[in-house]
């Protein structure tokens, strides 16, 4: 058993991915999940992504990639944003984003 490849779950299907994961893909197209929290947190699927940054993370920079690469395959746009004064994050900012 190994952990599937986009959840915790264990798993010994030859996708190393559950059978959760699977069946969701097919359903809703591929899943977003990064959770850097402070920095970048970003959870959705292909209609929809809710994207949580600080002001340092950039959308044009590297850590930034994987969500905007996920939102060009799926053909989504930038839809809302709103800025949140968050000691907890870095630069004291959080950045709100939904994508869709
Ligand atoms: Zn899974």
């Amino acid at each position: 058993m190994i952990d599937c490849l986009s959840c915790t779950v264990p798993t010994d299907s030859p996708e190393g991915v559950c059978g959760f994961c699977l069946d969701y893909a097919e359903e809703h197209g591929p899943r977003l999940a990064i959770g850097k929290e402070g920095w970048l947190t970003a959870e959705g699927d292909a209609d929809r992504v809710t994207v949580f940054r600080s002001p340092l993370v950039k959308v044009s920079g590297r850590m930034f990639s994987p969500v905007r690469d996920h939102v060009e395959a799926c053909g989504l746009r930038l839809v809302y944003t709103e800025t949140d004064e968050d000691p907890e994050w870095i630069y004291g900012q959080r950045i709100r984003e939904i994508y869709a």
